[in-house]
């Protein structure tokens, strides 16, 4: 189909020179899955598994998140999933998990923090995943929230692995795991990168505060450099890098993420046809070369007007 000013999309991710970028759903429950399936995601690239957990009194059996997972990832069946682990904490605190009040919640003990206390309940939600990828026929990815630094990632790895599960990789939404992302990628299959947690933490700006809100833009040059040196690990090692935050849902800056050398992106429904048609639209080439110009913007303004000037 074809939106007004957006043009042709295929359903295929690509530039029109034919290079690659899948554009992948962001789902958090049933419903949110039919959505993303019918708008044509190439598969899903952020499954937040909160939602199972976020009404329970106690912690779900592995029964039971087995058939909630299943749900999510059937509509799925023998497409890409990235299934996201627990990301409680902070602004999802749960009774039956989070540690007692703290000053700072936002720099706390939330994602994979929580599971080094309590690996049991990790290995249990691991457990349920790899059972919903076995019932919905799901190709199933698990990635962890919250990593910081290498030695996170290859111990959520080790974990992922020895519950049956093929390919492990973290989320990257920490400044510090960012410039770590070479050794990350050593420890890891692929990492998506958080762009909304990025920014609350580069910008050192909450997340939820509009008074901080044009920090946490995300066409911040210095949040794009960082990108960018993900970009380059990527590419050093061969392994797939995309983006699941809010920035991935922006057409253009779709294009700027991609001459980065991000492998795919990862958004609501809504936005997977705009994308793709935006991706469709240009060479590889005007991808990296507006990448450049953009990095080099002295502001997020300056480096919105190079984005709409290519348009
Ligand atoms: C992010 O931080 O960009 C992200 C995708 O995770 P969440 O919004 O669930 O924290
Ligand atoms: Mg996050």
């Amino acid at each position: 189909s074809t939106k007004a000013g957006l043009g042709e999309w295929d359903g295929v991710g690509k530039t029109s020179d034919g290079h690659r970028v899948k554009v992948l759903g962001n789902v958090g429950a049933p419903g949110d899955a039919h959505a993303a399936a019918d708008a044509g995601a190439e598969g899903v690239g952020l499954f937040r598994t909160e939602f199972c957990y976020l009404d329970a009194p106690a912690e779900p059996a592995v029964a039971e998140q087995r058939m909630a997972y299943t749900a999510v990832l059937t509509p799925f069946a023998g497409k890409p999933v990235i299934v996201r682990t627990l990301d409680a904490g902070a602004d999802k605190p749960l009774d039956f998990l989070s540690p007692e009040a703290e000053p700072n919640p936002a720099l706390g003990v939330r994602g994979l923090r929580v599971a080094f206390d309590r690996p049991d309940v990790l290995d249990r939600q691991l457990e349920a995943i790899a059972g919903a990828a076995a019932d919905s026929g799901a190709d199933v990815s698990v990635m962890a929230p919250m990593v910081a630094t290498a030695a996170e990632a290859a111990w959520f790895a080790e974990r992922a692995r020895a519950a049956g599960i093929a390919r492990a990789g973290v989320m990257i939404e920490i400044p510090a795991a960012a410039l770590a992302a070479r050794e990350i990628f050593d420890a890891v299959d692929f990492v998506s990168v958080g762009t909304n947690d990025l920014a609350q933490y580069t910008f050192a700006a909450d997340r939820q505060l509009g008074a901080v809100a044009t920090l946490n833009d995300p066409w911040q040059p210095a949040l794009l450099r960082l990108i960018a040196w993900i970009g380059e690990a990527a590419r050093a090692t061969g392994k797939p890098a995309g983006v699941c935050g809010e920035a991935a849902a922006d057409p253009l800056l779709a294009r700027v993420l991609t001459g980065l050398g991000m492998t795919s992106l990862s958004m609501n429904a809504s936005s997977i046809h705009g994308v793709g048609a935006s991706l469709a639209a240009v060479t590889w080439e005007e991808c990296e070369t507006l990448a450049q110009a953009v990095l080099a913007a002295p502001d997020p303004g300056t480096a919105r007007s190079l984005a709409s000037r290519k348009d």
